[in-house]
């Protein structure tokens, strides 16, 4: 039997009706990780962990009463989660040793849900990037063309559930590192509201930004494991005390008086015309499934990404700070003094990007720039956040491409820093904003470049954006829009 490409309910009805055990399942995945291994998806793969977690879950289903959803599923975590015992590196060198005493509580969450670990993917390094090219461990390949990227940061993540390596895994998203290779690798990829998930052991890229979710194979599944990671966390200030609504139960096909809106500044020009179609078309299937649809306008919108690039260097320059080769991470083997300690271990140990984003953030925030550059930054963000406020006074829901383009050739972002900040421009401003938003595959499109790895083309993404809490709304249109279509059942042939 197959196992990949199950949802999450057929996976838990197998592990209950005992037609699988969890040690089998993790085994049919840990061999897929290995026979796909070109495809660059795994930094660390966690092979004794996992059936020795599975096998603790198989106790546990062989024991009386109800068994946790995701008891004895497997899945995978970015590599910026800390896992007790288990290297977690942020795909940069200087993190190359580091092996974390506990556990963040997303980790630990799904630790008491008896889910299983499968190992650590592949990213950008300190999740910087929108190609998954800046990784200390090299590129991560797309399934659907290998010669293209998956996009980043999460690009282990996208690349490893769109070919079946995992049946979920997690991400951060500080500016669309979810939803990116959500949209280039047909997956369904989830960004909470800021403070729905717990930043509590997940390494720091921008505080203020940093969002934990996931790339899944359905909004169903994305309503289900939303509802185990997510709520307040005593260990992380900034986790809301809202409840967490049971997402899963509260799910709707239809989409009668619904009110969606389509924010016409987030239809570029220069959009590849085969993902403008599909885009178009999706809006007009949930037209159909109820809901209205009326243009609206975020006037600043195209601020958000020089916002972006101000306000996230700031933070990253800070949180990059304590990478001191003294208290974790690389030291250099030879200095004369504690000064070249410090000088030598961040040269040896960051990548260029953190090098770049440190210089960019130190230098924004200096004496001399701080009032030009951060605070009138920071205030441009609370006029987009204003904006998005406004606009969910006249609407549910906010309809839009998650990407202007279908996926890249690999190694365009390798040179080229500003692609990390231009790529997700359609992204940025909901982590500006700390609100929720789901991309979802809605079809296939030709690339630009021409060059077609198949009659279809690749992945397009479609992008729901719901009010702050706003997590059941854009579930329930991604699930109505999933229930009447088929592209989230499209795999790649790898
Ligand atoms: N492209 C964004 C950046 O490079 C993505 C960051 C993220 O979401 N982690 O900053």
């Amino acid at each position: 039997m197959n196992f990949e490409f199950l949802e999450l309910t057929e996976l838990r009805k197998l592990l209950d009706e005992k037609k699988v055990s969890s040690v089998e399942l993790a085994k049919y995945f840990l061999g897929r990780i290995k026979k796909y291994q070109d495809l660059n998806a795994f930094i660390t793969v966690t092979e004794e962990e996992a059936e020795l977690q599975a096998k603790v879950a198989d106790d546990y289903i062989a024991s009386p009463g109800e068994n946790p959803f995701l008891c004895g599923i497997p899945y995978a975590a970015k590599d910026m989660f800390l896992t007790k015992g288990i290297r977690t590196t942020a795909a940069s060198k200087i993190l190359d040793n580091y092996v974390p005493p506990f556990d963040s509580t997303i980790i630990a969450k799904l630790k008491e849900q008896k889910a299983v670990l499968l190992g650590k993917t592949n990213q950008d390094q300190f999740a910087h990037g929108s190609s998954g090219e800046s990784s200390a461990y090299g590129f991560t390949l797309n399934p659907w063309d290998k010669t293209r990227m998956p996009a980043g940061s999460s690009s282990g993540s996208g690349a490893g559930v769109s070919a079946g390596l995992a049946p979920y895994a997690l991400g951060t998203d500080t500016g669309g590192s979810i939803r990116g290779p959500a949209s280039f690798c047909g997956v369904t990829g989830y960004k909470p509201t800021y403070g729905r998930t717990s930043r509590y052991g997940v390494i720091s890229m921008a505080s203020s930004m940093d969002t934990q979710g996931f790339l899944c194979l359905s909004v169903e599944d994305a309503a289900h494991i939303a509802e185990y990671i997510s709520g307040h966390d005593p260990k992380d200030a900034s986790t809301g005390a809202l409840e967490v609504p049971e997402y899963h139960k509260n799910l709707q096909a239809d989409l009668n008086g619904l009110k969606v809106g389509l924010p016409k500044e987030y239809f570029l020009e220069g959009m590849e015309p085969g993902v403008e179609k599909r885009v178009q078309e999706a809006i007009k299937q949930i037209e159909k499934l109820g809901a209205t649809i009326v243009e609206v306008s975020l006037p600043s919108t195209h601020y958000g990404q020089m916002v972006y690039a101000i306000i996230t260097p700031s933070e990253i320059s800070s949180n990059l700070a304590k990478y001191d080769g003294i208290r974790f991470g690389h030291s250099t083997a030879e200095a004369k003094d504690l000064l070249e300690v410090y000088n030598k271990s961040r040269a040896e140990g960051f990548g260029d990007e953190a090098k770049r984003r440190i210089m960019t953030g130190t230098y924004v925030l200096s004496a001399g720039y701080y009032d030009a550059y951060y605070k009138r930054a920071q205030k441009i963000r609370r006029l987009l956040v204003n904006e998005f406020e406004q606009v969910f006074k006249q609407v549910d829901v906010l309809l839009t491409p998650t990407s202007p383009n279908v996926a890249l050739k690999s190694g365009l972002a390798q040179h080229d820093p500003i692609y990390a900040y231009i790529a997700d421009r359609l992204l940025v401003n909901c982590n500006l904003a700390g609100i929720p938003a789901i991309s979802v595959p809605c079809g296939f499109a030709l690339p630009a470049d021409g060059e077609t790895p198949s009659a279809d083309g690749l992945p397009v993404g479609l992008q729901i954006i719901g009010p702050q809490w706003g997590e059941q709304k854009i579930f329930n249109v991604g699930y109505a829009y999933q229930q009447a279509t088929d592209w989230h059942k499209k795999h790649p042939s790898i």
